[in-house]
């Protein structure tokens, strides 16, 4: 049985090893700063997963047709779209906006 190379699993070991670096620098660190320093790190990483995942989201859309006449819309640009994540955390997604060049119908997908 071979096990497949999933560059996800390289993530926890990154989060590890700098977070032994960090307790390295601060030996006397307490159990408190300790769960700071993981609860950080921990936040940057799941705000970098969750934007990842949201902008594939956004590239696997398909053209929609207008609502209006019913042609095929065309891409209008990107509008940026933010979100609050759990903790406070500021979360920016791009929203790719959608025009009908028949009735110049814009539109924003759900989601
Ligand atoms: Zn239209």
């Amino acid at each position: 049985m071979s096990e497949k190379t999933d560059p996800q699993q390289d993530l926890p070991n990154e989060l590890a090893h700098k977070l032994s670096q960090w307790h390295q620098a601060n030996p006397k660190a307490t159990l408190t700063e300790i769960e700071a320093a993981v609860e950080a790190e921990l936040a940057i990483v799941r705000k970098q997963l969750v934007e990842k995942l949201a902008h594939e989201t956004i590239g696997e859309q398909k053209v929609p047709d207008c609502p209006q006449c019913g042609q095929k819309m065309v891409k209008n640009g990107q509008r940026k779209r933010k979100l609050k994540g759990k903790e406070g955390q500021t979360i920016q997604l791009n929203r790719q906006q959608w025009r009908c060049l028949s009735c110049g119908t814009t539109l924003f997908p759900p989601g």
